[in-house]
Order: structure tokens, then sequence, then C-alpha cells
């Protein structure tokens, strides 16, 4: 384990390499699983306030889905996540003309009618964060889903690691310096190996 900033960054975090592969797996992960993607406290809020910007680049289901049910749900086991169409898919997932998923907010985000990009733990898979509160601080973990496993090939064939694949959403999530101090960590952990 690496600490960064007081966070605890899981080893696998900076030795596992990771890139998704679209054209393998479709974007998956929008529609498999139990849970909606999980939400931070504000962000409930924040998908409160841009509802109105996105739905026109929501799907019919979805917008059926979030009118009946709201915009996000309390998951057992979980928290506070996404709202799902009768339990499958994100309610804010699309398909683009080849089958990918994308998400709708981000498809809003990039016409210009939203500032917010997605949820950052979408933003951040396959890293998930796990609050410690006891201690006041986060561990940030990789996490390790069978339907990436084109993503952890790709990830191995271009040797780029989990977190370098997320530098956008590191970034956004904790800010450039702890970045820069993750990836400090990483290259001297990585030529310690190498002696
Ligand atoms: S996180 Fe996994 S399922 Fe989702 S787009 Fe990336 S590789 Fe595909």
């Amino acid at each position: 384990m690496i600490i960064v900033q007081d966070k605890l960054v899981s080893d696998d975090v900076v030795e596992e390499n990771f890139i998704c592969n679209l054209s393998a797996c479709k974007g998956a992960c929008c529609w498999e699983g139990d849970f909606g993607a999980p939400l931070e406290e504000n962000e409930m809020e924040t998908l409160e306030a841009i509802y109105e910007d996105v739905k026109p680049f929501l799907s019919p289901a979805g917008i059926a889905a979030i009118e009946a049910n709201g915009k996000h749900a309390w998951y057992d086991g979980m928290g506070h996540g996404t709202m799902l169409i009768d339990g499958g898919p994100c309610a804010f997932l699309t398909f683009d003309g080849n089958g990918v998923a994308w998400c709708g907010i981000e498809k809003a985000w990039h016409a210009g009618a939203t500032d917010f990009k997605k949820p950052i733990s979408c933003h951040l898979y396959p890293i998930r964060i796990m609050p410690y509160d006891a201690i006041g601080t986060e561990a940030i973990n990789y996490d390790r889903w069978d339907i990436c496993s084109e993503a952890c090939k790709l990830g191995d064939k271009e040797k780029v690691p989990v977190y370098k694949f997320l530098k956008e959403a590191l970034i956004r999530k904790y800010g450039e310096e702890f970045y820069e101090e993750l990836d400090g960590a990483a290259e001297f952990m990585k030529a310690q190996k190498s002696i």
C-alpha cells in the first residue's frame, strides 16, 4: 500500500494495467451489476439541478424510470447510486450507433448543455473509493470485474497502469498535486523492483 496525502492507495492501482476496450465490452459496466453508479452527497443535488438539461439526451426508458422513481436510489450494501431501469441498466445509459454504451450525462456535457461531466465514481472506474471515517481518510482500490478482462489485456499490451489511464479522473477528484505525488511514488516503486 502507498500513502499519498493521507489517502491509502492499493498497490494494484500502480502495478496493474488497464485501458477500457469499448469495442470489446461495449461499456457493459453501465448495465451489469446490481447497483446504480455510486453517488457522492453533492452529486445527488447536482443530478436534481441538471436533470432538465440532460433529459433531451436520455432514452425514453431512462426518462420513464427517473420520472417514476427518481434520479437516484439507496442500495443496501453500497449506498446512494443512480436510478436503474427495472433493476437493470443505469437510467442515464444511452447507446451510440455501434451499440456502445454512452452516459447520457456525458453526452449532454459534450454538447455544452451542462458542466457536470458524469458521476466521479463512473469517471474513476475501475478505481473505487472506500471511506475510512474512523480515521478520517479514504482507501483508493482497484476493483476487478470480469467484464473488464479485455481492458486488462489492452492495458498490458500498451503498458498503461490503472492510475495513468485514470489521470484526468484522479486530478478531478484529488487535484494535480496528489496525482504528481502518486506518479512519483509509482516510479519509485518501479525503480526499486528493477534493482
Ligand atoms: S470499466 Fe470495464 S466494462 Fe466499463 S467501459 Fe471500461 S472496460 Fe468496459
